[in-house]
């Protein structure tokens, strides 16, 4: 029994590994699962802001229990998160996180959705949030959302009632829930999603409460009293050998790029809800109370009932195509529902239990991983039947931008004789296949996505489908199923991606952000590849018109697909400060390609391909700089040593092992990365030699740490407790407080202006307390907050110089920030004034 389970469990964590990619291959417990499914006429939306906020345990529980359609509306894709596991942030990031959600809900059962809203970063109300998610459109996602996914009740994950208390983008997403559930179902509201769908009213509204939102065991009980509902999400579900909190944990590990992996557990556990909105349930523990979700629910439902329940009943799990007949004979009928909100879903359903109890296997795979928009691509077929029903492979056709091949082979598929077929398509004009909320440029809070149809939707569909016209015992039924890419690896197996369509040619600028910290030009180099074979045509560059770029084009000719060619261009800056964009475009035929493609490959996510504009940016700082040899003591991850050579500094990345009193002595200043005493703990053993440094004139300058609820002691010199004070508008308005010091005089004057243009925040984790030994170079704060004066702060100890500062430099300096760089190279320079 034991070994059985074990078995179980390595088949489903086997097949969810993999599953992204493959054709999904139903055991018999999977397909009586969808039967149970398919008898169950019931659906809830769970809504909250970003990838990892939603409850799994939830989700599962009332796709799996409950046998719910059960989906996660994100308002965001959580493009602001930081990355754990790869380099990719922003669109990208947002890109996996949007795959690990997809990935979670092929393990937990449900369905996904976005609105167009923008994760930006954070912010603490409200109100904030609302300054760059436009309201109108977010919240006409959100009665979209409700309107096409018609859900019986809808759960938010966070509390509408309580700004301020977590992040804005929370509280907003359950604002607008709260508003969305009103406004759903009038047809004077965002009318003109009504020529796509029709109004709707849900049923009620929650609230998932719990534990998590007090700030202890007894607050959260008295506080809640009488108002919640609780039941037992701790369900075991013998058909999986998995508990609901085993299903719960496998969703959420898959948000890896978050640091999300975890243990699985088992057992009894409650989860509470809270009655908002709508029709209060009378049996307070069934969050369906009162709703019907049986067949019966719909016109012509009942004789549709009558059937499948008795299939689901006697149930044969050692040969499901025994239920084919009545399968098909219901299958007729759910094709006559007048509703086709419910036809269009049952229709979906039934088809994969038909197929899968059929033991039919249609696959379609392209022999290369991508094409053009008119290019061609040779397919291969497979066709098989492993049952004993009678099954005729009447046709198949493709149907992409109105061409429209038929060919009948007209065959009868004997019971588990394969029929292999080799064709070719042509494409004609077809677009990118990129993701289709990347391909218009949009605001800081909001993608731009015009057609109403793709809004919402998790991913682009994919660029070509091959359409199986079979009859089956006299029902002629047609499965739609996407080409793929299949290939094997010896040291892998079989691999599946998705097949993509992509440019002919796109080009690459290795360095995103290039600084010019004088006037001597740089070698820039430009990487193009071919999407096609034998490409010929040449490539330039773009930039601002007092830069010079010379030669003016390059040919290039490329004879096999997917192959690179680097060149290399010369980039004069002018003489004075200046900054722009530096694109580069290849040129075939006198037509422009501009796009660089991105390909993101992880174990847990199918492959990604991006598309986004080749460019880069250029800077010409006019900097001036003392000192030149720096020590760097790497912390949580950030960029500093790379950013700090391309202005002309020798950095060395110094190993804090090795730290002790004499090595330290031959720099012009010591770096510490972020968050260095959080993640390096022998930094307090070595704490005694970095401020030996400084009392023999060493420069030390710590960047921003943490500070938990113990607080952090980051063994400064003086008296300095770090605080969770933060800035998070990035244009908030900076006073100097030391105007006079040479932080801001030398040998760069600091003025105002050196704080326009930065991104995402001013700062974080400032110290709020300081020993009078500390200067506050700087003021800043956010709107309707206190001055914050901690965020660069300076002391003398012995010869030398101690700094603190929580600015964010680790985002500004990849940005190539000109004023970040000047402020940067004063503190570098601090002590060296002659
Ligand atoms: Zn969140």
């Amino acid at each position: 029994m034991k070994k059985y389970t074990y078995l179980t469990l390595v088949a489903f964590l086997f097949s969810v590994m993999l599953i992204a990619q493959k054709p999904k291959k139903l055991t018999s417990n999977q397909i009586y699962e969808k039967v149970q499914k398919l008898n169950f006429l019931g659906s809830a939306l769970y809504i909250a802001a970003h990838p990892d906020d939603e409850n799994t345990r939830l989700i599962s529980y009332l796709a799996n229990h409950e046998k719910a359609r059960t989906a996660y509306l994100s308002l965001t894709r959580g493009d602001g998160g930081q990355n754990l596991i790869g380099p990719e942030i922003r669109e990208l990031l947002g890109l996996i996180r949007t795959q690990e959600l997809l990935a979670a809900r092929r393990i937990d059962g449900g369905e996904q959705l976005f609105t167009r809203a923008n994760d930006f970063g954070y912010s603490k109300y409200p109100k904030e949030t609302l300054e760059f998610w436009e309201k109108d459109k977010v919240l006409s996602d959100v009665v979209w959302a409700i309107r096409t996914f018609k859900p019986d009740v809808i759960i938010n994950r966070f509390d509408h009632r309580t700004p301020g208390t977590t992040h804005g983008h929370h509280t907003t997403s359950a604002m607008l829930s709260v508003e969305a559930f009103d406004l759903a179902n009038d047809a004077t509201k965002y009318p003109t999603q009504l020529k796509q769908t029709e109004v709707w009213q849900p049923k009620r509204l929650f609230f998932n409460t719990g534990r998590f939102f007090y700030r202890n065991e007894n607050e959260f009980k008295n506080e809640t009293e009488g108002k919640l509902t609780a039941f037992d999400v701790g369900v075991y579900y013998p058909l999986k050998g998995l508990s609901n909190n085993e299903v719960a944990a496998l969703a959420s590990s898959q948000h890896l790029c978050q640091g999300f992996g975890r243990l699985t557990t088992r057992g009894t556990e409650l989860e509470y809800v809270e009655f908002l909105k709508g029709d209060k349930p009378k049996d307070a523990s069934d969050i369906f109370a009162g709703i019907n979700t049986t067949w019966n629910r719909i016109n012509g439902g009942g004789d549709i009932g009558a059937i499948l329940y008795e299939v689901e009943e006697n149930f044969d799990f050692s040969n499901p195509s025994k239920h084919l007949p009545e399968l098909l004979n219901a299958y007729d009928k759910i094709m006559l529902l007048e509703d086709s909100h419910w036809r269009k879903i049952k229709l979906n359903q039934i088809k994969e239990i038909i197929e899968a109890a059929a033991g039919l296997y249609l696959e379609v795979s392209a022999t290369s991983s991508s094409t053009t928009p008119n290019g061609e691509v040779v397919i291969k077929i497979e066709v098989l039947n492993r049952s004993t029903i009678t099954t005729f492979f009447d046709s198949y056709s493709f149907k992409e931008n109105g061409v429209r091949v038929i060919k009948s082979p007209e065959k009868q598929l004997q019971n588990n004789v394969i029929v292999n077929i080799t064709d070719i398509i042509k494409l004609k004009n077809t677009r990118y296949s990129d993701p289709y909320w990347l391909q218009n440029k949009g605001t800081l809070g909001m993608y731009a996505v015009n057609n109403q149809l793709e809004i919402g939707k998790p991913e682009s569909d994919r660029p070509l489908q091959v359409e199986f016209n079979l009859n089956i015992w006299e029902h002629n039924i047609t499965f739609t199923k996407d080409v793929v890419y299949r290939y094997s690896r010896s040291d892998v197996g079989e691999i599946y991606e998705p097949f993509e369509v992509l440019p002919e040619v796109t080009t690459k600028l290795n360095n995103k952000v290039m600084i010019f910290s004088d006037g001597t030009p740089k070698k820039v180099q430009v990487s193009v590849r071919a999407g096609t074979k034998n490409i010929t045509g040449f490539v330039s560059l773009k930039a601002p018109s007092n830069w010079k770029i010379s030669p003016k084009e390059i040919p290039f000719s490329i004879a096999q697909k997917g192959d690179n060619l680097m060149v290399d261009f010369l980039v004069t800056p002018p003489s004075n400060q200046s900054e722009g964009n530096l694109k580069s475009i290849a040129t075939m035929d006198g037509k422009n390609f501009n796009k660089e493609l991105v390909e993101i490959n992880y174990n847990h996510i199918p492959k990604q391909s991006v598309l986004l504009d080749s460019e880069a940016k250029i800077v010409r700082l006019n900097i001036q700089k003392n000192g030149s040899y720096i020590g760097y003591i790497a912390g949580a991850g950030d960029v500093i040593p790379e950013s700090l050579r391309q202005i002309g500094y020798n950095v060395l990345v110094i190993d804090p092992t090795k730290i002790n009193n004499e090595n330290l002595l031959k720099f012009d200043a010591v770096v510490l990365g972020i968050r260095a005493y959080n993640t390096v703990d022998v930094l307090k053993f070595k704490q005694k030699f970095l401020l030996e440094y400084v009392e023999k004139g060493g420069n030390m300058i710590v960047q921003y740490n943490t500070s938990g609820r113990g607080g952090i002691d980051v063994g400064a010199p003086y008296k300095l407790n770090v605080s969770s004070d933060r800035v998070t508008d990035e244009t908030a308005k900076v006073r100097l407080l030391a105007k006079n010091h040479s932080l801001l005089n030398f040998p760069n004057k600091i003025e105002a202006s050196d704080f326009d243009g930065w991104v995402q925040e001013r700062g974080l984790y400032f110290p709020n307390e300081w020993g009078t030994e500390f200067i506050p170079i700087l003021s800043m704060n956010d709107k309707d907050e206190p001055a914050r004066n901690g965020s660069l702060l300076v002391a003398k100890y012995g010869k030398g110089h101690y700094i603190y500062t929580g600015i964010s430099f680790f985002r500004e300096l990849p940005a190539g920030v000109s004023g970040a760089y000047k402020l940067f190279a004063n503190m570098l320079s601090i002590g060296k004034e002659k």
